[in-house]
């Protein structure tokens, strides 16, 4: 009965079911809200996101208890935050910390989270009447669960969607996993659909095929929404031309009303044009009010758009500004991976980390490096082995071998602490050589794009949460211990720029 209270009481509680009200909070609730109170403020967004379909139910004697609303949620958070915060509910309780989970159905995300529905406003006439044999269905519309003898009405297709880009299709990694979540979100998988959804990033990492993704499952889930999926430069010309034919009335319809969901690509190319700026931004605010969902891509920031009316602006800051950034090497050695694959190109584990570690910048171009190997090799014959590949990419690239790497800052580190250069890779827990290994691992993770269990590998096969709690310690320090701080100072100059 008590912890029936004590979870009505949670729910109540205005930031949400991880918020620890009443007076007598045991020590793992608080353990456990001060584990929330960490990681949430790095990611607030996506932390909510996730947590709405969370329940804590306890911390007794290092077993956390955790109920999730499915398996789906219970997987991301396992993988995205449950190592940081059992580390540090370790650090708290001095305990190593087991997880139990459990799956609850009933856990309802809360009412303002709902998401709204993809309410398609069409003549509900369409959808009832069975079609007498030999009648014709009226254009766009498609029969389906003939055994409830009624017709569904399915949207036209949505043009321009590459079939290929597909949530499945897509590797979620650290650096485009806030983008991947809330756009599933908006599609209605779960989690707070954040209105308008704006991703941003740079150039072929992925943003359309996230979008692209995005209308798929929602034409999967409801065939009968109504998607209009566009670049900005296909809206201007629309524009342009409806202007031209005097058909307004016809091209505002379009957009603000026979819509249900509004995708637009790459909304910096509105830049500087302030007639079609000032048609999207009724568009917008029609869905909007109507609780349509809306989501944009740019190469930017909002606040970073040039030419750009302030009032748009201000509104792409709505709902969840979600940034993708250039993939770490896991991911792209993943997403080599996975385009293998998909493309029926075999090639051996090694090949794939070499070129992953030669293609840094973005996805695209890893995309037809790989392409281009596959072509060649297919051309002469040749397998894809190491040695090939190192060939053909050293003569199309113009990737930096040469840039800092993680033996480059241990070596510097070492060099400036006094220590042989094995000492950062042993098991030797002593204060000086675990201090001097915490610093090496914090200058990795700020100057290169390592993730924890790549760092964790790359300094002695440790632990991902190891390498989390001394990169924490050492961001403590910097902070409050000028000593410490004089030392990293020092080693950035050692290690020049950072790139
Ligand atoms: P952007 O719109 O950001 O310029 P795209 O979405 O066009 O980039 O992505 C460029 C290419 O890279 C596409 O072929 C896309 O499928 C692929 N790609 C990007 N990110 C991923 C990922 N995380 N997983 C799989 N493929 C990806
Ligand atoms: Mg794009």
């Amino acid at each position: 009965m008590q912890a029936r209270m004590q979870r009505e009481d949670e729910l109540e509680a205005p930031a949400g079911p991880h918020s620890l009200v009443g007076a007598s909070v045991s020590k793992g609730e608080r353990a456990w809200g001060e584990a929330v109170a960490s990681t949430r403020e790095k990611s607030p967004a996506s932390f909510d996101q996730w947590f709405s379909g969370v329940q804590f139910d306890g911390l007794t004697d290092g077993v956390l208890s955790l109920r999730a609303r499915d398996e789906f949620v219970r997987q991301w958070v396992e993988d995205h935050f449950l190592p940081t915060m059992t580390e540090q509910l370790r650090e708290q309780t001095g305990l190593s910390i087991q997880v139990r989970w459990s799956i609850d159905v009933a856990l309802e995300r809360p009412v303002a989270n709902r998401p709204v529905p993809f309410a398609p406003v069409r003549p509900r006439s369409l959808s009832v009447r069975p079609a007498a044999p030999g009648e014709e269905l009226p254009s766009g519309v498609h029969p389906v669960a003939p055994e409830a003898g009624r017709l569904a009405a399915a949207a036209p297709p949505v043009e321009g969607l590459n079939p290929k880009n597909t949530f499945a299709n897509f590797v979620v990694g650290p650096s485009n996993q806030l983008a991947h979540a809330a756009a599933m979100a908006a599609a209605g998988g779960g989690g707070r659909r954040h209105n308008p959804l704006f991703i941003c990033g740079g150039t072929g990492l992925g943003k359309t095929h996230l979008v692209h993704a995005l209308a798929h499952r929602i034409r999967e889930e409801h065939p009968a929404a109504r998607i209009v999926y566009l670049s900005a430069e296909r809206f201007v010309n629309e524009f342009v031309q409806a202007l031209q034919d005097q058909r307004m009335n016809d091209f505002r319809a379009r957009y603000r009303e026979r819509c249900d969901v509004l995708l637009v690509d790459d909304i910096h190319f509105l830049a500087g044009k302030t007639q079609t700026q000032e048609e999207f931004f009724h568009a917008f605010n029609a869905l909007h009010q109507a609780s349509r969902q809306i989501v944009v891509t740019s190469d930017k920031y909002p606040q970073q758009l040039d030419k750009m009316e302030e009032r748009l602006v201000s509104r792409f800051q709505w709902g969840m500004v979600a940034d993708i950034q250039a993939p770490e090497l896991e991911t792209r050695v993943a997403i080599v991976r996975k385009k293998a694959q998909l493309e029926h190109i075999e090639l051996a584990d090694e090949v794939c980390l070499f070129v992953a570690q030669m293609v840094r910048s973005n996805v695209r171009e890893l995309e037809g490096t790989l392409i281009r190997l596959a072509a060649k090799a297919s051309l002469l014959g040749h397998p894809i082995d190491l040695a090939f590949a190192r060939t053909e990419i050293a003569a199309t690239t113009t990737a930096r071998p040469t840039e800092a790497s993680v033996e480059d800052i241990q070596r510097v580190v070492c060099h400036h602490f006094k220590l042989r250069s094995t000492d950062l890779l042993s098991k030797d827990r002593h204060k000086s050589i675990a201090f001097a290994r915490h610093v090496a691992m914090y200058l990795c993770k700020q100057r290169l794009k390592c993730s924890f269990p790549e760092l964790g590998r790359a300094f002695g096969n440790r632990d991902h949460t190891t390498v989390i709690s001394g990169v924490r310690k050492i961001e403590h320090l910097r902070s409050s211990d000028p000593e410490v701080r004089a030392h990293i100072e020092a080693l950035e100059r050692k290690l020049g720029a950072a790139d």
